[in-house]
């Protein structure tokens, strides 16, 4: 439970080292993905690798799906092997070097590795300082939503300065230089994590639930999972040696894995032995919550993909002489974010008891409505003759963002009250995989757009979030399931 003396804006102490550790995190990731594309395809005279336009595209989709599912298995280390406190050091440095490879002038090789330390890195810190802000709180806590939404501002922080400071130097002075800054973000980033560290909960330092001799030596757990592995590695190696192994085929295994793994593991922990009847009411109550994130970063991940485009292709750029750069846009999420946060943050605290809140299932539905409302605004311009102007992106921006913080800061919270105690970070590793199949799913979509359907792209997609989303406001069979499990895990001592 948190101390309320010397504490963080009425939060526990801990807060503030979760919030800035994660910040750092965020510079370094969003810095180097701002910069990947560019990198990537740039040719090799300009300080790029050279790399096909169409592969590199794939390949940054691939890669933001890889990290996210590697929260799973960072969730596991966690859960059976190192605990959090270890797994979120170990990330960082991991995150650290992948990040000084890239600042090497090394080419391709130094990106490929780059990637392994990173997809790693981020797998085992992401789930885990996350998992740290749920366990600065008591069971019965109310602050909890709201300090998690004041964690997301650190995020977005993090994601706002990352482009204009990281980007900038990469695009205008050097790439390595870039890279060099995000592998200093992180550095800071670590420094202030092992600094704060004492403010964290002391449960951290062990694995909530540590992997047993017996089960190492008994085969049952370690055989499918081998297996599995050896099959993927046939079929890669197979389709390599018969060149068939395309892009194409990448970017679709990436979108059947990033649904295939949370369907697994869903299962996986509704028949485990060390999920107990009540927790396993309460994973149950959580699955359609996991759904509707899912469907959520369809629509909020396509924010650097189809809303990217429409900003180059549809949008009128010009402010009276000055040239807005399209990548701006990809700002307005995080600005707004910021703007609001606090308001967000304030509101669940003053609303105080969960009786008198929204109810999870109806934040959530909050969010699709306001993502289903981002993309229906879009049909009014798209229909127009001429190109748009910028205000319609940047209100579109500014809704999905709306919706983004009744969600996705919510579903932490949730994710951290929810999840069964011999879990719990593998469960947080699962809520990050919504952000995978999401993009995983995209994945597939993206290829429809098309400019000259736009409204209609625009407008399926938005009718059926908010048609999802009234569903979560008003039905009553996702609420009544998920508010009986809340209240249940409330009355945890
Ligand atoms: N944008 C948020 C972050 O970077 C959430 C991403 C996600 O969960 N898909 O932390």
């Amino acid at each position: 439970a948190g101390k309320r003396t010397r504490g963080f804006l009425g939060h526990p102490r801990g807060l503030a080292t979760l919030f800035f550790t994660e910040a750092w995190e965020r510079f370094s990731y969003y810095g180097m993905r701002a910069l990947l594309l560019y990198y990537m395809y740039d040719r090799v005279a300009d300080g790029g690798l050279g790399i096909d336009n169409g592969t590199a595209l794939s390949l940054v989709a691939v890669y933001g799906s890889a990290i996210y599912m590697a929260a799973i298995a960072g969730g596991w280390v966690s859960d059976r092997l190192l605990g959090v406190r270890r797994c979120t050091l170990y990330g960082g440095i991991l995150i650290m070097c992948g990040h000084v490879f890239l600042a090497l002038p090394a080419g391709t090789t130094a990106l490929y590795v780059s990637m392994i330390f990173i997809v790693l890195g981020t797998g085992l810190l992401k789930p885990n300082i996350s998992i740290s802000v749920g366990d600065l709180y008591a069971d019965k806590d109310l602050r909890r939503d709201s300090g998690f939404t004041i964690y997301y501002m650190g995020i977005s922080i993090g994601a706002l300065l990352a482009p204009l400071t990281v980007g900038t130097l990469g695009q205008r002075y050097d790439y390595h230089l870039g890279f060099g800054l995000a592998a200093i973000g992180m550095a800071i980033g670590l420094l202030v994590y092992v600094r704060g560290q004492r403010h964290l909960s002391e449960a951290g330092r062990r694995p909530a639930n540590p992997l047993r001799a017996s089960e190492i030596r008994s085969s049952r757990t370690a055989w499918p999972i081998a297996a599995a592995a050896a099959l993927t590695v046939l079929a890669a190696a197979a389709a390599a040696v018969s060149g068939r192994l395309t892009a194409d085929l990448v970017v679709d295994a990436v979108s059947v894995l990033s649904i295939a793994l949370p369907v697994t593991y869903f299962t996986m922990m509704l028949r485990s032995g060390r999920t107990t009847p009540e927790e396993r009411s309460r994973v149950l109550a959580y699955i359609p919550l996991f759904m509707a994130a899912v469907c959520f970063w369809i629509i909020q991940e396509q924010g650097a993909i189809v809303l990217a485009q429409y900003a180059r292709q549809s949008t009128d750029l010009d402010l009276s002489g000055f040239e807005i750069p399209s990548s701006w846009f990809q700002s307005v999420g995080s600005l707004v974010l910021i703007v609001l946060a606090p308001c967000f943050a304030a509101m669940w605290l003053a609303l105080g008891r969960r009786s008198r809140q929204p109810s999870t299932p109806a934040k959530f539905g909050m969010g699709l409505l306001f993502a289903g409302a981002s993309y229906a605004l879009l049909v009014i311009p798209a229909l127009g003759e001429q190109k748009s102007g910028p205000l319609w992106l940047v209100a579109s921006f500014a809704l999905v963002t709306v919706g983004e913080l009744c969600l996705s800061p919510i579903g932490l919270s949730a994710t951290t009250r929810l999840a069964p105690a011999a879990f719990a970070t593998q469960t947080m590793g699962i809520w990050l995989a919504s952000g995978a199949a999401g993009q995983g799913i995209s994945a597939q979509i993206v290829g429809f757009y098309d400019r000259g359907d736009a409204a209609l792209y625009f407008g399926v997609i938005g009718a059926c979030a908010v048609l999802l989303g009234l569903l979560f406001v008003i039905a009553p069979a996702v609420r009544t399931r998920t508010e009986g499990a809340e209240a249940d895990a409330d009355s945890r001592e």
